[in-house]
């Protein structure tokens, strides 16, 4: 069951991580690729107003990358409590926006300079995701992506995901969750409490008491995938 749903991720994955090469690769011979980039950041806004960060589970470019290829060679460690910190996103938040803000007032009006500037940015944070990623854990770049703060920000109760108190608290749910987040610390509340939970389910396929679950498509989702098991 449960690697029948990640062979499910993986094959929806498998579709959108072609936009990184397309981007990294094709934007350095054809720049106004990078303008996906700014499809993209609409794209990761637009559906936290509606279901919070689902957008990197795998419709995200790049986390699919990261969990299609970098969980491979990573050493799978802890990701540091730096890289959670509100400072720090907030700080990565800026510094980005303001390279990609002054880059397009720059070149303004050179739409092939603009290109390639995003280009530029989104080819060296993914080489920095890529050594951060085989360091510690391969979604290490979400927790400081500007669009992932941006996507923690609007989450709050969006597509919440529900903990009941049939939760024995043998952490499985933590062990198997991309953003290593913990589930079952939210027992006492009935709902996770983490706005970084990118919605992927792997923790309600996974948990052998069935006490995790989302209260909406997401369940239906599931229901065919039990099928097909
Ligand atoms: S896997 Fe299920 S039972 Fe185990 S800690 Fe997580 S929620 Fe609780
Ligand atoms: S808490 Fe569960 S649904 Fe959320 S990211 Fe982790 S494994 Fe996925």
């Amino acid at each position: 069951m449960l690697s029948e749903f990640k062979k499910k991720r993986s094959r929806l994955q498998t579709y959108t991580w072609l936009g990184l090469p397309l981007v990294v690769i094709g934007g350095w011979f054809y720049p106004k690729l990078g303008y996906i980039l700014l499809g993209c950041m609409v794209g990761a806004i637009a559906v936290a107003v509606y279901k919070g960060r689902a957008w990197c589970d795998w419709m995200c470019p790049r986390g699919s990358f990261y969990d299609l290829f970098i969980q491979k060679i990573s050493r799978n460690r802890k990701v540091p409590e730096f890289f959670r910190k509100k400072a720090t996103r907030i700080a990565m938040l800026t510094i980005l926006l303001s390279v990609l803000g002054s880059q397009i007032y720059i070149h303004w009006g050179d739409w092939n300079a603009v290109g390639l500037a995003m280009v530029t940015i989104l080819t060296v944070t993914t080489i920095v995701g890529i050594m951060l990623g085989v360091i510690y854990q391969q979604r290490i770049w979400c927790h400081v992506c500007p669009m992932g703060t941006i996507g923690n920000w609007i989450s709050e109760g969006k597509m919440p995901l529900s903990i009941e108190n049939t939760c024995v608290n043998c952490k499985i749910c933590s062990k198997v969750c991309p953003m290593q987040l913990n589930p079952y610390e939210f027992k006492a509340n009935g709902v996770m409490g983490d706005n970084d939970c990118i919605k992927c389910a792997t923790c309600t396929v996974a948990c052998p008491k069935k006490a995790l679950h989302f209260d909406d498509a997401k369940n239906v989702e599931l229901t065919d995938i039990k099928k097909a098991a």
